[in-house]
């Protein structure tokens, strides 16, 4: 690993700015599963619990959902995850004005509660800290709809026209945020180089912006537990846990010469 970081330290600090394009592995150190890694959720829950078609016809799948949010399991609203040494890596870059911006598939909130600000963080698969009606498409942060459930509603409705209330979080069968995209794309124009964390680059579209940046000669730099669908394009690939990787290479790029 450390060659590898060296190598990257070296590149990165030569760059433009840094685009941090990072998935579930990044959270991990927070205590929050990945889906793919070894101890993924996909080893527990039936994927296909998160299925939009799923949500909208099973009430049963939606009150399940809202109650782990308002246990505070998993990634959900009220859990008491934190962020960790590799969030807050990334915030250092963003503070030195080396990053053009933090492109997450992550629903968990944790680059912004880490103290990246909004413009800086383009959330492709939504959050769990927002909920939107899906018929007239009010929002509010979920913790107003977690009221609503310990006031004794069951599963969320919209109380203006009784529609399905859901995170904003993107379930399968669900396009992407436009907002969010076109906010990461522009980050991804603004970069000169491509730092991938804790994501198997294996879910489209999301893994389509790293792929676009690598095959266009930005310079791509994987850190990662294991291997990823894009490691074939990347100039660098560092092995490792993002919770001790990421510091240090940060550190690495940011040091004076
Ligand atoms: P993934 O589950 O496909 O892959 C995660 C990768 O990170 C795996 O290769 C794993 O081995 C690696 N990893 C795990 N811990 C690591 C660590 N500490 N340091 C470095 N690498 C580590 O994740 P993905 O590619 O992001 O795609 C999964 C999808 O699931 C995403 O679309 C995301 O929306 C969603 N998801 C989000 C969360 C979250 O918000 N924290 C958690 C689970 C899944």
């Amino acid at each position: 690993m450390e060659d590898a970081l060296h190598a990257a330290g070296k590149l990165l600090k030569g760059s433009g700015k840094i685009l941090a394009f990072t998935g579930a592995g990044i959270s991990t150190e927070s205590g929050i599963p990945d889906f793919r890694g070894p101890n993924g959720v996909w080893t527990k829950v039936d994927p296909d619990d998160f299925h939009i078609s799923r949500y909208l016809t099973n009430p049963e799948v939606r009150r399940r959902g809202w109650k782990l949010h308002q246990s505070g399991e998993l990634w959900g609203a009220r859990s008491s995850v934190r962020p960790n040494s590799g969030h807050e890596a990334i915030v250092d870059l963003w503070e030195a004005g080396r990053l053009a911006g933090c492109v997450t598939q992550n629903i968990d909130g944790l680059h912004l509660e880490a103290g990246l600000p909004s413009e800086a963080v383009a959330e492709l698969h939504g959050s769990t800290r927002a909920a939107r009606c899906m018929s007239c498409s009010a929002t509010w942060p979920t913790e107003t709809v977690l009221v609503w459930m310990d006031e004794g509603m069951e599963t969320p409705e919209c109380p203006h026209c009784r529609g399905i209330v859901k995170t904003t979080t993107v379930l399968f069968g669900e396009t992407l945020p436009d907002e969010e995209v076109s906010r990461a794309w522009k980050m991804a124009e603004e970069a000169q180089a491509v730092l991938a964390i804790g994501s198997t680059l294996s879910v489209w579209p999301a893994a389509e912006i790293p792929y676009q940046m690598a095959v266009t000669a930005k310079p791509l730099i994987i850190v990662n537990q294991g291997a990823t669908d894009l490691d074939h394009l990347a100039s660098i690939r560092i092995e490792g846990a993002a919770g001790q990787a990421l510091p240090a290479l940060v550190k690495l790029i940011l040091s004076p010469d």
